[in-house]
């Protein structure tokens, strides 16, 4: 499934991110996916939430996707739009020759860690750690 191996691929980032930090245990991941990107954000949302927990399993870790709102511009007139599509018509001038300017991206925006030296851990303690 093309979701489950973007998770997986998310995974792989935030866990070399997390090499870079002994010791640090992660919350957050954020991923933001263009309307465009060809990913079913539900689909994807279970799969990343899916992926986090067989990895860090017991942390509550939350996977958050942000959906990035499509744009296009005429090449044309310069028109700028929201296409439906990734390959649009312009609305002003009707002319094929539009460029997509966003919303096609799929990137991990942030990985939120807690901090070793965090021991007084405030709140949400389901989970002592020694
Ligand atoms: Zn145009």
């Amino acid at each position: 499934m093309h979701e489950l191996s973007l998770a997986m691929s998310v995974a792989e980032i935030v866990a070399s991110e997390l090499d870079k930090r002994p010791g640090a245990s992660l919350r957050e991941v954020t991923v933001k996916v263009g309307r465009l990107a060809g990913v079913e954000l539900d689909t994807f949302e279970a799969a990343l939430a899916t992926v986090l927990e067989a990895d860090y399993p017991g942390c509550g870790v939350k996977g958050v996707i942000e959906s990035v709102e499509a744009q296009a511009e005429c090449l044309d007139c310069g028109a700028r739009f929201v296409p439906p599509g990734r390959f649009p018509a312009c609305p002003e001038c009707g002319s094929a020759a539009c460029m997509l300017t966003g919303g096609t991206e799929f990137r991990v925006a942030s990985i939120t860690l807690d901090r070793p030296e965090g021991s007084g851990e405030n709140g949400e303690g389901d989970h002592p750690r020694q």
